[in-house]
């Protein structure tokens, strides 16, 4: 499916061709950290099918445990956090795309989940926890 995104500021655009089968959750260390908060929902999508029609995103590299580099991709003016992909120039960059920055957030629903290990017990309870329409 073709779903576009930006970051909050909107200076990064972008399109890409994504398949709604390759929607997961995130549960690693990182990723907590990265996006302050609990978990990132991510989809992939290949070089080839995502384009940035305007703006152009900074790249924070990190070192996995793995020793992999992973380039982290966010917007310089806003802070947000669109995708990650390999800072390693022998391989393609496949892109773990930020399911949050896309308009179609609503049809990308996750089909599995990563780093179990690290996922917070409390995500369970959620359902069960009051809670408001809006802001109370
Ligand atoms: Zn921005
Ligand atoms: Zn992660």
């Amino acid at each position: 499916m073709k779903i576009e995104g930006a970051c909050h500021c909107g200076e990064i655009k972008y399109e890409a061709e994504v398949s709604a089968e390759k929607v997961m959750v995130c549960h690693c260390a990182d990723c907590q950290t990265f996006s302050g908060s609990a978990f990132r929902v991510i989809v992939w999508v290949d070089e080839s099918n995502i384009k940035f029609p305007s703006g152009k995103p900074f790249e924070y590299v990190k070192i996995a445990e793995s020793g992999n580099k992973r380039a982290q991709g966010f917007c310089r003016n806003c802070g947000t956090g669109l995708y990650a992909t390999s800072a390693d120039e022998k391989r393609s960059r496949v892109y773990g795309l930020r399911v949050g920055t896309t308009r179609q957030r609503d049809q990308l629903v996750p089909k599995r989940q990563i780093w179990l290990r690290s996922r917070q017990r409390w995500l369970s309870n959620l359902d069960s926890l009051p809670g408001t329409e809006k802001q109370q």
